[in-house]
């Protein structure tokens, strides 16, 4: 079906503007370019912060229902044209049509759940040490907010960044990724119909040396919050040290997914293999290392590789489409970097390991689910994340073991259990050193939980109230109402 040309402006004050220079987008289903997209560069982006921070003080200063008004409209727009929005992200990011039309609907849910904060943004009241005097902490919002986000939800990602800035009073510019541009460009036009004022929301196109320098490095943001990988964090966080700027990074995983032995086979096996495939592998909570228990080690490899073989690998605009392609041709190579490096280490493909072959798979990036047997702890293939259908299975002996070989990992964003005994649970709650835990389920994340990882998964985290607390600064008034001018003006 032909599909219509999709807006390419950004929106930089209320305005949409073009940039200095265009960049192709490519359908990562046959690899042809198909529409060119504006480019922003230093100068843009300072443009686009300073409107921010003229339209922050009226923004921050309206009722809060008044702002969840402006949201709960975007929510109403989405939906409406859910179905355009989530072809559109297939076409630039290249997950099946399924979970793009899950992705729409869920950046209509951040809209809804976070303006529904408008009436519980609370304060405190603390007793004072001195009588006639009352002490208040008050949140207050952040202020300007610089958003960098990546790839692998061009659409949703953008929902998780600007809603809660939006309920919490702040205005924001985000950059999309070079690579999936549109979804942020449709949200732009979404943001300009619900009435959102002129600088409260700016979206800008264009390179992460160019634009996410200058978001990062300028000197009057007041947050910066990214999703992405570990060295663009690192590098972020450098430039915004430069001016102390407080910085949310949300970035990348290598989940373990346990298996024990008490646990339903063919549930688990259903539920490892979802969370592998799901949008290609591309997912940071994603399951990247099966641990099964030695006693179910062979039934769970051989049960995993027969649903693997049910599952349908092609055009991601077909409604029968289990796994579509990669998001880029870098992308592919890297996942076909990782296999060959595992098999060099003495790792050994069960199934796939290859891309597909065939008339359908012309020009496309895609890759065929990928299970690897006689992977050894220490093995790369267990340490660094793998962004594609690949899924080493390794057993084990004891929870000690799996406990220990799961926490010992740079990353530290989600980590999966199956077990139905409660000891097990409890055990893996106190011990397992991951942000979450799924037990006897697999994500997505809730909008009301906490999407937090530890060690070099990131620092601070997004969703819920506390995802909502990064967006607010906290304001403490010293109020001495007692009129009595023999107050000592040193209490201690
Ligand atoms: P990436 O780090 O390559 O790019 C992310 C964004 O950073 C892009 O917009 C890019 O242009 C920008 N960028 C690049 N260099 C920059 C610089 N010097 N300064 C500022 N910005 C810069 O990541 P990616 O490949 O797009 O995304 C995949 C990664 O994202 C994976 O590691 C994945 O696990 C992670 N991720 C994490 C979460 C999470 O919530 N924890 C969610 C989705 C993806």
């Amino acid at each position: 079906m032909a599909e219509g040309k999709p807006a390419v402006e950004m929106l930089i004050d209320g305005r949409f503007r073009d940039g200095s220079a265009m960049r192709a987008v490519v359908n990562p289903a046959d690899g042809k370019p198909f529409v060119d997209v504006p480019l922003a560069d230093a100068a843009m982006t300072h443009e686009a912060l300073a409107a921010a921070r003229r339209a922050q003080p009226a923004w921050g200063a309206k009722a809060p229902l008044e702002r969840a008004g402006v949201m709960r409209d975007i929510a109403r727009l989405i939906r409406a044209d859910a179905e355009t929005y989530a072809r559109l992200i297939v076409r630039e990011q290249g997950k099946t049509i399924k979970e793009a039309r899950g992705e729409v609907g869920g950046a209509a849910e951040f809209f809804d759940f976070f303006s529904e904060y408008a009436r519980r943004i609370q304060g405190e009241i603390l007793p004072s040490d001195v009588a006639g005097e009352q002490i208040w902490i008050q949140r207050v919002p952040a202020g300007v907010v610089g958003a960098i986000i990546p790839w692998n939800y061009p659409f949703a990602l953008v929902a998780r960044k600007v809603a809660p800035a939006l309920i919490a009073g702040d205005t924001i510019v985000l950059k999309s990724h070079e690579d999936t541009p549109l979804s942020a460009l449709a949200m732009a036009r979404i943001f300009d119909r619900a009435g959102v004022p002129p600088g409260v929301v700016n979206i800008l196109t264009g390179t992460g040396p160019v634009v996410g320098e200058a978001l990062c490095t300028a000197p009057d943001v007041d947050l910066l919050t990214m999703t992405g990988s570990v060295p663009t964090g690192k590098r972020i966080m450098t430039n915004a040290a430069q001016h102390l700027t407080p910085v949310s990074l949300e970035l990348g995983g290598k989940a373990p997914f346990i298996v024990m032995p008490d646990a339903d086979l063919d549930q688990a096996v259903r539920a490892a293999a979802t969370s592998r495939y799901m949008n290609c592998g591309q997912v940071c909570i994603c399951n990247e290392r099966t641990y099964v228990h030695r006693d179910i080690h062979d039934a769970f490899v051989e049960r995993f590789i027969a649903f693997s073989r049910t599952l349908r690998v092609g055009d991601p605009m077909e409604d029968a489409t289990d796994i579509g392609p990669k998001v880029s041709l870098a992308e592919l190579e890297k996942v076909e970097a990782r296999v060959a490096e595992a098999v060099s280490a003495g790792a050994e493909v069960l199934l796939g390991g290859a891309r597909p072959e065939g008339p359908d798979f012309t020009g496309g990036y895609y890759y065929t689910p990928t299970v690897l047997g006689g992977v050894t702890p220490g093995m790369d293939i267990l340490k660094q994340e793998t962004f594609g259908p690949v899924i080493p299975i390794v057993p084990f002996d004891t929870l000690d073991d799996v406990v220990a070989e799961a926490n010992d990992s740079d990353y530290g964003l989600s980590a999966y259990l199956y077990t139905n005994d409660m000891q097990t649970i409890m055990r893996a709650v106190n011990e397992v050193a991951f942000g979450e835990l799924y037990v006897n389920r697999i994500g997505p994340e809730a909008l009301q939980g906490f999407h937090v990882g530890y060690r070099h998964s990131g620092i601070g985290g997004d969703d819920g109230l506390h995802g909502l607390e990064t967006y607010l600064r906290k304001k403490t008034v010293y109020l001495n109402y007692s009129g009595d001018p023999t107050v000592p003006l040193m209490p201690y």
